[in-house]
């Protein structure tokens, strides 16, 4: 059998998941779109079970796919409804929607329901991609509790540079959003795993009415460049692993793979590894990279192709076939090699195909 395939560390993800609850102060929700960041939604509710306060989703294909396989806790949809026809069954597996168009509220003031929905208003507070402009926000908040139609209204907005800690952005936002909401009570949601994890100064108390989305963090990833003393205490949910499959021993001078874009500078010990883009391995990594082999650092040479990618033997003696070879985990971290990809670990992990998943600590 192929030796490559994902370990997921179930015990890691509620790790991470509490040190999100801890370091907010607040309640969490689990963000487990895009099939959990490539970790596998169902499993990864399952593991999070009664102690998470909800999960968060882009859309109601992925909502459903969760209620089918037995998960009672509540559930938002980050993108809302796409057509108001989706209201019913938002109704009837008691869903939390997003609203973030004013299309949308005509929409739930139009919907014939029996029971009224819990709605979270998103304001566009400075990312310019969707929410109600602040001027049109306590407008749509009263047509919504208006409407009899809503029982709750959790105000929310998103932040779009919380990953950079000297951007002025992330207050601006929080400003923005403070003055759009004043007097409109009730619950509140702002934070995503940056703003978590590296701007607790601007969320100096802690409120029982405060709600964090926490994504990247619950897989163990930063989405910071730079170190970071939440991300430190991290558990890597993902170790992306295979073996050498083959051992070439060239001199100085040989090209190695697609392009012969790695030449020896001296008599090398190529490794070759079964894993490459097909599984989701990014194929810009440049020589370099940093691979565990063994559990020792090592490094990508060449060009990644679609099966399989060369690693460098040369100063590990002790490596060679069967040696086992961690692309990210907890000795490579997937931030690193999203780095050197041009990349980023939410990319590295939503790649993630054709490896069979493996879970442990369920
Ligand atoms: C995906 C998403 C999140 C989670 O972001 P992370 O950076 O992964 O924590 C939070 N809020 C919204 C609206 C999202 O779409």
């Amino acid at each position: 059998m192929r030796p490559a395939r994902a370990l997921i560390d179930l015990q890691a993800l509620r790790h991470n998941y509490r040190l999100a609850r801890e370091a907010s102060g607040a309640r969490a929700l689990a963000v487990i779109k895009a099939d959990a960041y490539g970790h596998g939604a169902v499993r990864c509710a399952q593991a999070l079970g009664d102690e998470v306060n909800g999960f968060a989703v882009a859309c109601i294909e992925e909502a459903l796919e969760l209620r089918e396989s037995g998960i009672r806790q509540p559930i938002l949809l980050l993108e809302g409804f796409f057509e108001a026809d989706e209201l019913g069954l938002i109704e009837r597996h008691d869903l939390w929607t997003v609203v973030h168009s004013n299309w949308q509220i005509e929409a739930i003031e139009k919907a014939a329901l029996q029971r009224p929905l819990t709605v979270w208003l998103k304001l566009d507070s400075g990312m310019h991609r969707v929410g109600l402009h602040p001027a049109e926000y306590r407008d749509g908040y009263q047509r919504l509790l208006a409407s009899g139609k809503v029982a709750k209204v959790v105000l929310m907005t998103h932040f779009s540079r919380a990953d950079e800690l000297d951007s002025t952005r992330s207050a601006e936002q929080v400003a923005v959003f403070e003055q759009a909401r004043a007097s409109l009570g009730s619950e509140v949601s702002l934070r995503n795993s940056p703003a978590i994890m590296g701007w607790s100064q601007l969320f100096p108390e802690q409120s029982a009415n405060d709600w964090v989305r926490a994504g990247i963090m619950l897989y163990g990833a930063t989405p910071f460049e730079q170190t970071q003393a939440v991300a430190e205490r991290l558990h890597p949910v993902m170790t992306l692993e295979s073996k050498i499959i083959g051992v070439r021993e060239l001199p100085a001078g040989e090209p190695v793979g697609y392009g012969g874009r790695f030449i020896s500078e001296r008599p090398t010990r190529v490794g070759v590894v079964a894993m490459g883009y097909a599984d989701g391995y990014p194929r810009h990594a440049p020589t370099g990279t940093p691979v565990a082999i063994d559990g020792k650092p090592g490094s990508l040479i060449g060009r990644v192709s679609m099966d399989m990618l060369t690693v460098d033997l040369t100063d590990l003696p002790h490596a060679g076939l069967g040696s086992r070879v961690e692309l990210w985990g907890r000795d490579v971290l997937a931030s690193d090699v999203a780095i050197q990809a041009g990349s980023i670990p939410y990319q590295l992990f939503c790649n993630l195909k054709r490896v069979p998943r493996i879970y442990c600590g369920g």
